[in-house]
């Protein structure tokens, strides 16, 4: 019997600088503890070791403009130019491949004048919201230029927070040229929807145009770590407990049994502040158990797919992925 995909969504990364502090609105954690700006190396270091460790694939993204402080070329305030590259190397070395880089746009943060690189007064979803595709095309071609100047191959974008929800139509159009643009590539992913408490929730094909072919990935389960962000625990206990609604020991239950049973790719969803949890790397350790989890109970059943590898899988029988009603 074939194997079931199974992917990972990794939201919001860059480097060192946590692009969450940057649009949060708060200074601290629920508990009062002080909301970490930076975020050391090698806690990079300690999520490559996870990866490798239980062969994780998914989607990994790279804010090239993290938080309107800088660029991932020039250089990012308050992150030294060592760091940057060692950040920069251990992506390319390490987490490139297994899982897919893309762009989250370009800052996660305020949108920005393509001419000048100056923030707008207001952030990029709602800039977004009111854009046709020939002025999306121009901003998605840009995220998706400073990650191929930065030895990226980026053929997929992630929409910060719910950007292009509103036009989705022009979005969609905008991704699949701005790729093909700046990769040549007539594939391209997106990722913006969940699917969550549905049969069969899969990725579909989302635009044929042109020649060109747009897939939406959605992310088929929830964050169950972004808790962590907010939480001092970190016994045992605890990450267990946060690996159960994923799965169970025993395999029998948690949210991606649902999805497995119901004929659906569990698309697992988590965010780079979460897996930090302020320092503690709670979350982290909650992904380490959550997969060796899935490894012992669903090897022989399931199968992990970087984006790119989904994306492939689909435009191959896309009959076999229509769009879902929502
Ligand atoms: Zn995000």
């Amino acid at each position: 019997m074939k194997k079931t995909p199974i992917s990972l969504i990794i939201d919001d990364p860059a480097p060192v600088l946590s692009v969450y502090f940057t649009h949060a609105s708060r200074d601290t954690t629920a508990d009062g503890r002080k909301l970490m700006e930076y975020y050391p190396n090698e806690l990079l270091f300690r999520f490559c070791d996870v990866i490798e460790r239980w062969g994780i694939k998914g989607k990994f993204s790279v804010v090239p403009m993290p938080g309107n402080r800088g660029d991932i070329i020039n250089g990012i305030e308050g992150v030294t130019k060592r760091d940057l590259d060692e950040w920069m190397d251990t992506v390319k070395k390490r987490v490139e491949g297994p899982f897919s880089i893309g762009p989250e746009m370009l800052t996660h943060n305020l949108a920005v004048d393509l001419v000048t690189g100056e923030a707008l007064g207001m952030d990029e979803q709602k800039w977004a919201s009111t854009k046709d595709r020939k002025i999306l095309t121009e901003y998605i071609a840009r995220a998706l230029s400073i990650l191929k100047e930065a030895g990226f191959d980026p053929v997929g974008v992630t929409s910060p927070w719910t950007f292009g929800i509103e036009v989705e139509d022009e979005y969609q159009a905008a991704i699949s040229a701005a790729v093909e643009r700046v990769s040549g590539s007539k594939k391209a992913w997106f990722f913006l929807r969940g699917r969550r408490g549905v049969p069969d929730a899969k990725p579909w094909v989302a635009l044929e145009e042109d020649g060109r072919t747009l897939v939406s990935i959605p992310a088929t389960l929830h964050d169950h770590f972004w808790r962590t962000i907010d939480e001092p625990r970190t016994d045992d206990a605890f990450v267990s407990y946060l690996a159960d609604k994923i799965l169970t020991e025993d395999g029998k239950g948690g949210k991606f049994v649902e999805v497995l049973e119901t004929g659906g790719f569990p698309i697992l969803i988590s965010h780079w502040q979460s897996l930090m949890s302020n320092g503690l790397a709670t979350g982290l350790r909650a992904l380490d158990e959550t997969a060796r989890r899935i490894a012992k109970n669903f090897s022989d059943r399931v199968e992990w797919m970087s984006f790119c590898e989904i994306l492939d899988l689909v435009i191959a029988d896309k009959a076999s992925f229509p769009k879902p009603v929502f």
